[in-house]
Formats: structure tokens, C-alpha cells, sequence
């Protein structure tokens, strides 16, 4: 692929004698949103957590925007333009949504010294935060604490906090976990408005929902890449199939 926004190449990673990621080469073209899918323990999230820096690999390389990222941290990452919406939710449940979000922006413009000096009395944050939170439908919630918004709410907030920071690329984790069938809708919907704004890389176990969503789906099995192609392509091979589709019911309940 010529010039991709994220290439991964010969990536591994051990925990002791598990090998978590195995030899992983992947590419995102910049636009594109990628699936990443597989059985439980596959190595979705340890991929993710090396994309972030949250984990280091203990060889090959990543490459982001013609960078080699491989051993910076986290933070610097962020900076560049990586961002990542959390599987386990990550939010301050006695802030208000606007706060949580202002938060973000602030420690993302490098300001986080000045935490108590209240993020959202800074205009330019509050309003960075406001259309964040407008842009995930979450407007009207701006003033409501996170422990009283919805769990789906929570997810849709999730994702202003990653939005804030103006990413070139969002990390998704699990975006539909624990939604139900009303609010895993409406989150496809929203990821299928943010698809034109930024490169998805999303890790997510409902297929309807991927099949969806993706140009490209990447199938690991045991830390190993197994397939990775078009939707149509992936549905349709037999190795996929046993490994994990067959599990799965495959249907096109999001259009
Ligand atoms: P799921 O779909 O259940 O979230 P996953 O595909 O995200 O699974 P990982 O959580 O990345 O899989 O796990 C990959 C393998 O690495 C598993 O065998 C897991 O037990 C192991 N593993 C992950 N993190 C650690 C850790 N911190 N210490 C030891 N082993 C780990």
C-alpha cells in the first residue's frame, strides 16, 4: 500500500511464554476504517495497547504518519494525532460530561499543570469540548455527571474525549460492548458519520456491526494475522469461517 497512515511490521509480543502478538504486519490507508476481529485472547487488545504505546512490542516496528513510533510514549503519541476510546471506561463518573471532555482537551494542548484551574472556565476548551460533545449527539448532556448519563451515553462520551483531541487516527476497543440493540444502533450510526472525519482502526466483536462498517477487516487468531481483506472477501473464507465467523451470526441488521 502506498503511503498508509499506520503501517505495523513483524510486530511481536510475549508474556512469558504466551505470544500475544505474532509476527503482526498490518497497513491502514488513510480514511479507511479497519476492523480488527478474532476469538477472545487473539491479541485485539494487546495490539491496540501497542499501537497507543501503552505497551512496548518486543520487536518490530510501527509507523505512523511517516514516523517510526516504536519507542516513543504514550503521550507523544497522543500528540501526533493517536487516539484511543477505552474497553474498560476510562471516565471521571463525578465530573459533568463537558468537564470530563475539557479535561482532554487540556492535557492534549499540554496544559494539564493547570488541572485545577478548572478546564471548562477556559473558553477556547469549553467550546472545543461543546462541539465534541455535539458532534457524538451528547449536546444536551453537557452539564449532567457522567454517573447519571446512560452506559451508551458513557460509550458516545467516550468518544468526544477522543474526539477532542483532534486524531488523525481513533483507536476504537470495543465501542458496542454492553449496548444494547437501541444504543449499539445508534453508535454505528455515529461511526458512520466520524468514518469521514478521521482513519477507525475498531476492535469489536459484533459482526453485524463490523460488517457494517469496515473497508477492511484484519482476522487474528492466536496473535497471528490469518486474513485481512474486504468484507465480502473475509465472509467468504473458509479458514476465517472455522477460525471465527462460524461462531458468529452474520447478518446485516445495520444496513
Ligand atoms: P478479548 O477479545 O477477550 O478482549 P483479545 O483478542 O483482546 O481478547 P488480548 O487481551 O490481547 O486478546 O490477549 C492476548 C493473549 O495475551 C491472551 O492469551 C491473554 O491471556 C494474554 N495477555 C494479555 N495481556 C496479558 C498480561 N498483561 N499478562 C499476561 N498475559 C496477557
Amino acid at each position: 500500500m502506498a503511503d498508509p497512515l499506520l503501517r505495523v511490521e513483524n510486530l511481536v509480543r510475549r508474556f512469558g511464554g504466551i505470544v500475544a502478538t505474532d509476527n503482526l504486519s498490518l497497513d491502514v490507508a488513510r480514511g479507511e476504517l479497519h476492523a480488527i476481529i478474532g476469538p477472545n485472547g487473539a491479541g485485539k487488545t494487546t495490539l491496540i495497547s501497542q499501537l497507543t504505546g501503552q505497551l512496548l512490542p518486543d520487536s518490530g516496528t510501527i509507523r505512523f504518519a511517516d514516523r517510526d513510533i516504536t519507542g516513543l510514549p504514550a503521550y507523544r503519541r497522543s500528540a501526533l494525532g493517536l487516539a484511543r476510546s477505552f474497553q474498560i471506561t476510562s471516565l471521571l463518573l463525578d465530573f459533568t460530561a463537558l468537564d470530563n471532555v475539557a479535561l482532554a482537551a487540556q492535557a492534549h494542548d499540554g496544559h494539564s499543570f493547570h488541572f485545577w484551574r478548572s478546564a471548562r472556565a477556559e473558553r477556547p476548551l469549553r467550546e472545543t469540548a461543546l462541539a465534541a460533545l455535539q458532534r457524538v449527539g451528547l449536546g444536551s448532556r453537557a452539564e449532567t455527571l457522567v454517573s447519571k448519563l446512560s452506559h451508551g451515553e458513557q460509550r458516545e462520551l467516550e468518544l468526544a474525549v477522543a474526539l477532542a483531541t483532534k486524531p488523525q487516527l481513533l483507536l476504537l476497543d470495543e465501542p458496542m460492548a454492553g449496548l444494547g440493540i437501541t444504543e449499539s444502533a445508534r453508535m454505528v450510526k455515529l461511526l458512520q458519520e466520524l468514518r469521514r472525519e478521521v482513519t477507525i482502526v475498531l476492535v469489536e466483536h459484533d459482526m453485524e456491526a463490523v460488517f457494517a462498517l469496515a473497508d477492511r477487516i484484519t482476522v487474528l487468531v492466536y496473535g497471528r494475522v490469518i486474513a485481512s481483506g474486504a468484507p465480502a472477501a473475509i465472509r467468504g473464507n473458509e479458514e476465517v469461517r472455522r477460525a471465527y465467523l462460524g461462531e458468529q451470526h452474520v447478518v446485516t441488521r445495520h444496513g
